[in-house]
């Protein structure tokens, strides 16, 4: 089991008070908190190991390139990559999407169409938008079910026609907390010889990933919602794909040879990582993974379910309150509005007694309108949060909720 005690020690910032409270920090779906050993492996990188990577014969440039490549093989096996080369590095899950939606969209013809679903993050909408916008391609989307909850799978089979090219939908959703079937989803696209990019930017942190289990053609996740440092992402991809796609971008590290009438490209997954990468953030990260492996991702998982548990039972006792998001598999995301109270105002309410949550259309609007409404205040969860911390949140709902109704 979770011995969030000693987790918490690895968090400073946890002890920190405001308005005379100590943090309860709750805001985890935007972004997590960063262990101290993470801070101290970008520290010892920055104060030991700075040399530029993958260019220099020095031993300190080959050292810091092996720390980045580190994290590499770590994340192979994490996710349970086939190799190395279908693991890219990019700056978080959203440059993962831009790049697979510019690239891989790069073969679409006006007319074909891609699937999302409406509780995708801006995203995953707006790259493929833009796609739009140059290609003439037509986006259909899958509506919520009538639970308000989950996605509506009956509907998602019938959006498929000869001319569907693609799918792309979050593995889980950063307001409602569901969790989607994405194998399901997977097969169902499959069984049309249509490849499936899954955002597991809410997954990762939270659940073991299997990618090749899942059979998703593209993965996309952040390092910042998983313990880990600011501006870096992966972007997972089977290598198929990957090796039929243009680059990104361009510029150093992805080429083979540059002369001016042609240029070839390096080979996976350089070509996809034009110019001097984080690798400070990258070789970091491998602590962040280190660190929810000690714990064990499976006992992440199940403390953050009673966490969950114990949230919602408390949380639905309150008057006037009301839960968005009731999906039978859901991550520990709890979105909710009380009374006719503007969520901002209580998000504010409750940040002067020390809870960190967040309030607005957390980059969900075409959510939003399809629940009817302009946001929510979100309570999110971490490994290091804890039932006295539900406690506190309850208690200070129930106290904020008379002023503000
Ligand atoms: N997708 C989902 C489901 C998210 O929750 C987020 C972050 N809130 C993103 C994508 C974007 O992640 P990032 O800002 O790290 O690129």
């Amino acid at each position: 089991m979770v011995d969030v005690e000693k987790i918490r020690k690895e968090f400073p910032g946890l002890e920190r008070e405001f308005y005379g409270r100590r943090l309860v920090y709750l805001d985890n779906t935007a972004t997590s908190q960063t262990p101290r050993r993470v801070v101290d492996a970008i520290s010892d990188m920055y104060l030991n190991h700075k040399a530029n990577v993958h260019r220099g014969v020095s031993t300190i440039s080959q050292e810091a390139t092996e720390l980045q490549e580190e994290t590499r093989r770590k994340i192979t096996a994490w996710i349970n990559a086939s190799s190395i080369e279908e693991v890219i590095f990019t700056r978080g899950t959203t440059e993962g999407i831009n790049a697979v939606a510019s690239s891989f969209g790069e073969r679409f013809k006006e007319g074909d169409e891609i699937i999302l679903s409406e509780m995708e993050h801006h995203a995953n909408i707006v790259p493929w938008q833009l796609l739009r916008a140059r290609k003439g391609i037509v986006i259909k989307v899958i509506p919520l079910a009538s639970d308000k909850s989950t996605l509506d799978m009956e509907t998602y089979r019938r959006l498929f026609t000869e001319r569907t090219v693609m799918v792309s939908v979050c593995h889980v959703s950063n307001v409602l907390g569901t969790i989607n079937p994405v194998e399901e989803i997977i097969s169902i696209a499959h069984s049309h010889g249509v490849p499936v990019l899954i955002d597991g930017a809410q997954a990762v942190p939270h659940m073991r990933i299997d990618v090749r289990k899942l059979d998703a053609d593209f993965y996309v996740f952040s390092s910042h919602k998983m313990y880990g440092p600011c501006g870096v992402g992966i972007l997972y991809g089977k290598k198929e794909h990957l090796e039929s796609m243009p680059p990104y971008q361009g510029g150093g590290e992805m080429i083979e040879k540059v002369t001016f009438p042609h240029t070839t490209w390096a080979s996976l997954p350089f070509k996809f990582e034009a110019g001097t990468p984080d690798f400070v953030g990258i070789s970091a990260l491998s602590a962040a993974i280190d660190f929810m492996e000690e714990i064990g991702m499976e006992n992440i998982a199940d403390h953050e379910e009673e966490l969950l548990q114990y949230a919602t039972e408390k949380l639905i006792a309150v008057p006037r309150l009301r839960i968005l998001g009731e999906a039978r598999h859901k991550s520990a995301v709890i979105s909710f509005l009380l009374g006719n109270a503007h969520p901002y105002d209580t998000g504010m309410l409750l940040d002067k007694l020390g809870i960190a949550v967040r309030t607005g259309h957390h980059c969900a609007q075409p959510l939003m309108s399809a629940l009817g409404i302009e946001g929510t205040v979100r309570a999110s969860f971490a490994v290091y949060n804890t039932r006295e911390e539900v406690d506190i949140l309850v208690n200070s709902i129930k106290r904020v909720a008379p002023i503000l109704d």
